[in-house]
């Protein structure tokens, strides 16, 4: 069983995070992907606005209705900074015969060469690539062994960002569309990002 992990802040989930994790679904032949919210994450130099609780539960809203996509907790479950090397040998001992990949987006490429343990990554999981406006796909300057456990999958560029939902929320924006139906009633039921 091949298994594809969308890591992410989701603060909140967004319709660009669900039709990622959809094209590398059926691009990458996988058989489901996950959804996982990272606890605290290493890249970012802000806390979330949204407690974990919170995005748990609107990654869990986000997943409803799509069999193929299931929301893991591995991550706020275990709380702390949410380093993905530890989260990879934790799913390795405990699902042996699931075969893992990362989905990311450009940004997230980019980034590669400078994630905790990239070394020790690359060798146990390959990376699922998408593209994203304003970020390049060029993966030439990276080192050889971190481009080759790098596929790139077809992605029709979406311009939403978690960022930008949450200044719309703050101005009083509507974002219907933008984020699932029932994100959205999550976010206006707990007040989420308005100040
Ligand atoms: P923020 O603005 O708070 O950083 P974000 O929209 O970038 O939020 P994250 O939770 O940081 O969302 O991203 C999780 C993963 O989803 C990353 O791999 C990111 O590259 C990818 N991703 C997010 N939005 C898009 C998008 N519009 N298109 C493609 N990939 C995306
Ligand atoms: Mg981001």
């Amino acid at each position: 069983m091949l298994v594809g992990i969308m890591g992410g802040t989701f603060d909140p989930i967004h319709t660009g995070h669900l039709i990622a994790a959809e094209r590398a679904r059926v691009e990458g032949g996988l058989d489901e992907v996950w959804l996982m919210p990272a606890n605290v994450p290493p890249h970012k130099p802000n806390a979330p606005r949204a407690t974990s609780q919170q995005r748990w539960e609107m990654v869990c809203l986000a997943a409803e209705g799509n069999p193929f996509f299931r929301p893991v907790d591995i991550e706020i479950g275990k709380g702390g900074v949410s380093y993905s090397i530890d989260t990879i040998e934790l799913l390795m001992k405990q699902y042996p015969d699931i075969g893992f990949s990362y989905i990311i987006g450009a940004d997230m490429v980019q980034y590669l060469p400078q994630w905790h343990r990239i070394d020790d990554i690359v060798r146990h999981i390959h990376f699922i690539g998408l593209a994203r406006p304003g970020y390049e796909l060029d993966m030439t300057k990276m080192s050889e062994h971190i481009r080759n456990r790098v596929k790139l999958v077809p992605m029709p560029l979406v311009e939403i960002s978690s960022t930008a939902i949450r200044a719309m929320r703050q101005k009083h924006d509507p974002v219907r569309y933008l984020v699932p139906e029932k994100v959205s009633q999550f976010m206006e039921v707990n007040h989420l990002y308005e100040t």
